[in-house]
């Protein structure tokens, strides 16, 4: 039996009525589940429209040049055993037409070759970028110019660069990646999250073995062996940086090392040492990441001054460490030197450390590093640092600035700007920011259609995991596939101790857009787990839009809360509410059932904590019922 489903057009989240830019079937046309009838644009991104199952297209709704909105039908599909005979039907009727013989297989009908011809153009040539059927097929006309001819080349090996490479071999592209370092990885595997999380884990362990002198069990301090501590964390790195190493060996992804710079639109010199190379490619993908910003006036070339690359090569362990800003990287190192030893201070030019983030949520962590550091300066700026033997005298400026103290290291940790300014740009006709940024559409398109930029050099949150989802959105994309970044959140998170880590909306930004939440916050201390660790100082906070339940926000702080924020991810992903979150069973006893209870206190079926509020709710409900 056969029967007639609506296709309809969904939720388009922000956009009221987008445009009906192609039409991809005709009445009659035979399609697959998912398979794209129509495609949308709107000002940001292109979208198809695909049937919900497999079928015989029997009307069509939609023109070109149309304006659709959800909710709105676009075709009538026959579906079901009956569809199936009715597909035949047309396609003998069609065979018949072309004087095709009987008992032949039915012809697959070309449904969609017209649309990807517009579709590949589209990949190629629109600035902005709409989606793509199949990768842009570029004559490179004569390449004897070049020593490597590949269909992309990615500059840049981080996380951002290497996802990029190795999804597009594996889509099927022939991939160079150009690394300005010897080792593969980019800052992330070398100079950044992969050393420091190998110290932060030591300096977790150390201090974990202090805390429990108080509870009993007391061990001697620590003996630090420097060298071999440091060549553990170079282990680590080694590992890993080997790992990309190998995996692109199978993948027969070229590596080319040396700084690449575009010399044309279609070209890319790499300079070493020893070589000059030119690639000649038909798409990039620009992965150049971003540097330490240099505060001005500091002394250009005195070793007891570092960034955190200095920090993390771990020259020595200073009695007394002075960090330059209060953001995350400034407070992972200072994490890592006090577990170490050294006497902390920082310095911090805006009113709060982890500027931006909800205050409640760094407030346990400021506690405990108010308890444990020599000093945190809020509102304060560094006006000098002076070279002298003892070591590097610092002037402060601010309401209540100390007069100058002396340090042995200063660690500048005052944020990173994009390289932008370093690929030459120019030449590939790429636009940059005056602060060195290329903007991107949603399917990592640059300003030139054929070059997609990925990670840092894109824009904040300048975050790993960020960088390879881009990634692999514009290796998609070039291999010619229906991608784009749609994600809805990007977790944060500070490997601090206490961790403090959120997702989504924050209680700042929500104040600041008038949008009203549901919130619950959830105390550690009423988790078992917790307790059980020592480490009751966190909370889970959750924050429901008040007008559809679903989750839109969470932050997390306490020991862990970086693993933890995953399923508050996965959860506003899925549009969430309380229920679906308190219903889910979470394991006990774990730090995770501070993510069920949060959205309990929601539900109102919260038993671990007694709440006032939701007892005289349920007496209120009860007495309207007449009970
Ligand atoms: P940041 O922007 O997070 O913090 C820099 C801090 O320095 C800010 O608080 C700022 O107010 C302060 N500052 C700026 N100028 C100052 C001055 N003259 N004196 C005193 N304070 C000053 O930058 P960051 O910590 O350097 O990190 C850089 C980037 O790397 C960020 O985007 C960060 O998200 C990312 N990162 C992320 C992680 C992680 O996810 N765990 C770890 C490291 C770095």
């Amino acid at each position: 039996m056969s029967r007639t489903v609506e296709v309809e057009i969904p939720d388009l989240g922000d956009f009221d009525q987008v445009d009906v830019i192609e039409v991809l079937v005709a009445e009659g046309d035979t399609v697959e589940a998912d398979q794209d009838l129509i495609t949308l644009e709107s000002d940001k991104a292109s979208m198809g429209i695909g049937a919900s199952e497999p079928g015989t297209v029997r009307e069509l709704r939609v023109a070109e040049g149309d304006q659709v909105k959800a909710g709105d039908v676009i075709a009538i599909l026959e579906v079901g055993a009956g569809a199936a005979e009715a597909q035949e039907k047309d396609a003998e009727q069609s065979n018949d037409a072309e004087g095709g013989q009987e008992g032949e297989p039915a012809a697959t009908p070309p449904p969609t070759e017209q649309a990807a011809t517009a579709q590949a153009k589209d990949a190629s040539t629109t600035p902005g970028g709409s989606d793509a059927a199949r990768p842009a097929t570029v004559d490179l006309g004569d390449t004897s110019d070049a020593d490597v001819v590949v269909d992309l080349m990615v500059l840049g090996s981080g996380p951002g660069g290497y996802a990029a490479a190795f999804r597009a071999a594996d889509l099927g592209l022939s991939v160079a990646m150009v690394e300005r370092s010897e080792t593969l990885g980019g800052v992330c595997l070398n100079v950044g999250c992969i050393p420091s999380k190998a110290l932060l884990h030591v300096a977790a362990l150390i201090e974990d073995a202090h805390h429990f002198g108080a509870h009993g069990v007391r061990f001697s301090e620590p003996e630090i062996d420097l060298d071999a501590l440091r060549s553990w964390k170079d282990d680590v790195v080694d590992q890993l940086v080997g790992g990309v190493g190998q995996l692109a060996k199978m993948r027969e992804v070229q590596i080319v090392h040396g700084e690449g710079r575009f010399t044309a639109p279609h070209r890319l010199e790499v300079e070493a040492a020893e070589a000059r190379t030119t690639i000649a490619f038909r798409q990039a993908v620009v992965a150049a990441g971003s540097r330490p910003i240099e505060l001005p006036g500091l002394p250009a070339d005195d070793e007891r001054l570092i960034d955190s690359t200095g920090a993390l090569e771990l020259r020595d362990v200073p009695e007394r460490l002075l960090v330059i800003g209060g953001g995350i990287i400034g407070l992972e190192m200072a994490t890592v030197y006090h577990a170490l030893g050294s006497k902390i201070t920082i310095v911090e030019l805006t009113g709060e450390l982890m500027p931006g983030t909800d205050r409640d949520l760094v407030k346990p962590l400021e506690t405990r590093l108010r308890g444990a550091y020599e000093d945190i300066l809020l509102n304060t700026k560094v006006t000098a640092v002076e070279p002298i033997t003892e070591g590097l005298k610092v002037t402060f400026e601010g309401e209540s600035a100390p007069a100058p103290r002396v340090f042995d290291r200063v660690l500048s940790a005052v944020g990173r700007r994009p390289n932008g300014d370093r690929i030459g740009a120019e030449a590939a006709g790429l636009e940059v920011d005056a602060r060195g940024f290329l903007r991107v559409d949603r399917q990592q398109r640059t300003s030139v259609a054929h070059i997609f930029a990925i990670g840092d050099i894109v824009g904040q949150p300048m975050l790993a995991h960020k960088a390879t989802h881009e990634g692999h959105v514009a290796a998609e994309v070039a291999a010619g596939h229906r991608a784009s970044f749609d994600a809805r959140v990007i977790p944060s998170v500070a490997y601090t101790d206490p961790e403090v880590a959120w997702a989504g909306v924050t209680e700042r930004e929500a104040k600041e857009a008038g949008r009203s939440l549901n919130k619950a916050v959830f105390p550690w201390r009423a988790n078992g787990r917790s307790l059980a660790m020592g480490r009751s100082e966190g909370s889970t906070k959750l924050l429901f839009d008040a007008d559809t339940g679903q989750l839109v926000g969470a932050g997390i702080v306490g020991v862990h809360a970086g693993d933890l924020i995953a399923e508050t991810a996965l959860a506003i992903e899925m549009g969430c509410d309380a229920d679906d979150i308190g219903h889910t069973i979470h394991p006990h006893p774990t730090l995770s059932e501070t993510v069920g209870m949060s959205a309990e206190m929601i539900t109102g079926a919260l038993t671990d904590l007694y709440l006032p509020q939701q007892r005289k709710a349920a007496k209120e409900r009860k007495a309207r019922q007449g009970g």
